[in-house]
Formats: structure tokens, C-alpha cells, sequence
């Protein structure tokens, strides 16, 4: 058959991202995906799958859109690709740097384009770095980071990653990371008795002295780190904290943007306006490969002073058809009122999962905000026991739910949280099914615990 001709050449030749490479070449691919609609992909065999998480977090306006499709058509087939190097501009990325700003909370009224979130983070890094070189202050170089971040894979953004796996993948790390442990809240407020104060972004600013730090990097939730929802008042605190000490707030949008949390930004829930924020994956909804690093007034102009060509930038930042297909979903976002439907859709989601919790005694901690939502899988929640480490609960329940045709993604140090993160127009029929699903998967796996 076309898929088994298909799953040897990828045996053979492909090397696949963030995937056990032994498996891949004893098992072939586990699926490989021929075309997708709305909130369903479908293999070169005929099956039809939910697409749970949005394949990465970012397919935001679902699969097959042809309005997408044509705004990437149209600018293919008038000027694909264009250098944005020396001086060289595009109108599809002007009008998009405009739009962005009008969108992005506070004075964040400028962008420096990027192909995609790791880039984003690593260009947002070096600019505050040299930002701070500008300002006179060359000595603050260093980013606090957070325990369970998830930022990318360039190398920056790796060792800005608190993912252990990732964490130290090849020993290329950055200079100059420090960690925090996530949502200390009243220490970030200033109590110094809370518990765990001694690795709190406060006490670490503290410790290494603010004079050496350049920002902090952190998602408004944590994605890949197991959708991790900050108390509300942390991140106001965070932006405090900032104040206080002339450190640089920088928001990892990627995941958060454009609608995923129920705001057109995670910091929308919490008020807070970043010094700079990194945004990618929903920017295009997936149909081009863009990010980018949205800069304050200040920063933008501070930088706008050199006068010498800044050596920063990749072959595709402002490549015209990605940004004109962000334009388009830009403008879908917007006219469909589809941070509307993120509302309703959590709601739906909400109720599904206090079903699960209710019906299956494993299900835990249950959360959502937005379409960005996740449920924990313990042997007795009540008592904190988690599952034995061989069972890989998370694991299980995510095959089950994929032989049942629905994808989602397991998470967590324990294997025992499982993330859901469905397209931004999908319906209620459709979060009931995938609900109906992952019930039936729990199921089967209590089963096999027998
Ligand atoms: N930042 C966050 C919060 C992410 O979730 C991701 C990807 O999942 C990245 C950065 C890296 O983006 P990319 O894979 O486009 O380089």
C-alpha cells in the first residue's frame, strides 16, 4: 500500500523532531497525516482523527481553511519571498507589524520577525542583552528562568528551558540562565518567611544581584511544562519585581497568543504589559512558519539609536507570505469573533472534564483556561499517590484516546498529566466527542490495571 511504501522511506531517510529515534525505525511512523478539516486530520489509510491538540498548540483556526490557503496563494504567486536584510521591506510584514502592535497590550508598538518560537526567544535574549549594552549597563546579561518552562530548542532558548530532558541535550548551554521555581507567589510579594522563598525570583534577584540580570522569561502558562496556570497576582507581582529592580519582563507568548487562554494574549488575564514578548505558532495558525519578538517604546527606540548594522537576523524574518497569511488569520480571529468561541468552548470543556472527575476516581486536578487545558492521572488523588513509574498512566490513556481516533499529548515528570488544547473554532458536538473518547480511554485503561 501508499502508506506502507511511505512508512519505509520515512523508516529510512527521516529523521524525526522530539521522537525516540530506535522506535521510528523499528515501528515506522504512528501516523502519517494525508489532509485535514476543521478540527480533523486524516491518514493516507482513511482514518479520521480529532486533532486534540492543535498539533503543536498552534493550528488555531483548524485544519483545510481556505482563507488562509488563499491569502498564502495569492502572495506566493506575487512575490513568494523577499530579503529583509539591509533596509529591504515588504508590505504584507509593515501592515502585520502595525497590526500586531494595535493588538499587543501596553506600548509593545514593534516587532523583530523570527520563523518560529525557539528564534523568537533567542532573538529576545540577545536583544535585551543588547539592549542593556545600549543603556550603558553591560554587566546585566543574565535571565532567570523558571522550573518547568518549556521555551525552545535553539540553544538559548534550551538552556532557558526547565524541562531536565532538554535541558542539558548535547551540554550546549548558554551562559548566564539562573532558575526560579515557578508561582512562589507571596514570596515574589516580599515575604521572606514563605516556603521555598530561597528559589524565588525575588531571592534570586537578591542573590546575584540585579545589577547582573537582564530580564525574566516567562510563559503566562506553562504549556509543555503540563499547562501550568499561575495564581492570580503572580504575574503582577513578576511585573513588581521587574519595576523594582530595572529587570526586563519578557512573556513567552508562543503558546498564549492569539486567542488560545480566551484573550488575545496570556497576560491579557492578569493585566500585565511585558517589556518584550515572544509570539509564533497561532500568529499563522500554523500555515506559516513565523514568530517574532514584540519590543516596548523604550526598547525599540534604545536599540533604534545604534548607529551600525545590528547582526541579527534570519533569511525568513518578514518573509511576505507568512506574514500575509498572518494577516489573514489576523483578521479571521477577529470578524469570526473567535475568542468568543474560546469562552463558550471552556466552559464546555470544563464541564466535560468535572464528568471525568466525577465518573473515573484516577482523574485529578483538572484545568482550563481558554482551549489550553490539561487533567492528572494519580493512583489515589486523595492521598497524592501517584501511579508506579513503569505504568506511564498519561502515556497509556493518550494511546488509548489515539486508537479511539482522538490525539492529545502526554506531560508531566510522573507521565501522569495529559494536555488538551483542541482548535479555536471547534463546537460543542466536537468537545463532547473528544470527552466521550478520553472516557472510554480511562476506562480502558483501569482495565488493564486488573
Ligand atoms: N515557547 C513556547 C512556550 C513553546 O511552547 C514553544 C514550542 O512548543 C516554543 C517556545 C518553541 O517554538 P518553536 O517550536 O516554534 O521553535
Amino acid at each position: 500500500s501508499k502508506t506502507a511504501k511511505l512508512a519505509e522511506l520515512d523508516k529510512k531517510h527521516f529523521l524525526h523532531p522530539a521522537s525516540n529515534p530506535k522506535a521510528v525505525v523499528d515501528n515506522g511512523p504512528a501516523v502519517i497525516f494525508a489532509e485535514g478539516k476543521g478540527v480533523t486530520v486524516t491518514s493516507t489509510d482513511g482514518i479520521e482523527y480529532i486533532d486534540g491538540m492543535s498539533m503543536l498548540w498552534n493550528v488555531n483556526l483548524g485544519h483545510g481553511n481556505q482563507e488562509l490557503a488563499e491569502a498564502g496563494n495569492q502572495q506566493l504567486s506575487t512575490l513568494a519571498c523577499t530579503s529583509q536584510f539591509k533596509a529591504f521591506s515588504n508590505e504584507p510584514a509593515i501592515l502585520l507589524a502595525e497590526k500586531l502592535a494595535s493588538l499587543a497590550p501596553g506600548d509593545l508598538n514593534s516587532v523583530f520577525y523570527t520563523s518560529g518560537g525557539s528564534e523568537s526567544n533567542d532573538t529576545a535574549i540577545k536583544l535585551a542583552r543588547f539592549y542593556w549594552e545600549l543603556k550603558g549597563k553591560p554587566a546585566k546579561r543574565k535571565f532567570i528562568a523558571l522550573n518547568n518552562a518549556y521555551h525552545g530548542v535553539t540553544v538559548a532558548a534550551q538552556t532557558a528551558t526547565g524541562l531536565s530532558a532538554y535541558h542539558h541535550f548535547s551540554g550546549s548551554n548558554i551562559e548566564g540562565v539562573v532558575r526560579a521555581t515557578a508561582y512562589l507567589l507571596d514570596s515574589e510579594k516580599g515575604d521572606k518567611n514563605a516556603p521555598n522563598y530561597e528559589s524565588s525570583i525575588r531571592a534570586t534577584i537578591e542573590r546575584e544581584g540585579a545589577d547582573t540580570i537582564a530580564g525574566i522569561i516567562i510563559e503566562p502558562v506553562q504549556g509543555a511544562g503540563g499547562v501550568n496556570i499561575p495564581p492570580d497576582g503572580y504575574l503582577q507581582a513578576v511585573r513588581q519585581l521587574c519595576d523594582e529592580f530595572n529587570i526586563l519582563f519578557l512573556a513567552d507568548e508562543v503558546i498564549c497568543g492569539f486567542g488560545r487562554t480566551g484573550k488575545m494574549f496570556g497576560v491579557n488575564n492578569w493585566d500585565v504589559v511585558p517589556d518584550m514578548m515572544s509570539i509564533a505558532k497561532g500568529l499563522t495558525s500554523g500555515y506559516g512558519q513565523l514568530g517574532g519578538v514584540m519590543l516596548n517604546d523604550e526598547i525599540k527606540q534604545t536599540i533604534s539609536s545604534f548607529d551600525a548594522v545590528v547582526p541579527h537576523g534570519f533569511t525568513y524574518s518578514g518573509h511576505p507570505t507568512a506574514c500575509a497569511i498572518a494577516l489573514k488569520n489576523l483578521e479571521i480571529i477577529e470578524r469570526d469573533q473567535i475568542i468568543g468561541n474560546v469562552k463558550s468552548m471552556e466552559l464546555e470543556l470544563k464541564k466535560g472534564l468535572k464528568y471525568l472527575e466525577e465518573k473515573h476516581s484516577i482523574v485529578t486536578n483538572c484545568r482550563a483556561i481558554g482551549l489550553l487545558a490539561a487533567f492528572e492521572l494519580y493512583e489515589d488523588p486523595a492521598s497524592g499517590k501517584l501511579f508506579d513509574p513503569t505504568v506511564f498512566p498519561a502515556n497509556a490513556v493518550v494511546d488509548a484516546c489515539f486508537e479511539r481516533q482522538l490525539i492529545l499529548r502526554a506531560l508531566g515528570a510522573h507521565n501522569q498529566i495529559i494536555a488538551i488544547a483542541p482548535p479555536l473554532i471547534i463546537n460543542k458536538e466536537e468537545i463532547n466527542k473528544m470527552i466521550q473518547i478520553i472516557d472510554e480511554a480511562i476506562t480502558a485503561f483501569k482495565e488493564t490495571l486488573n
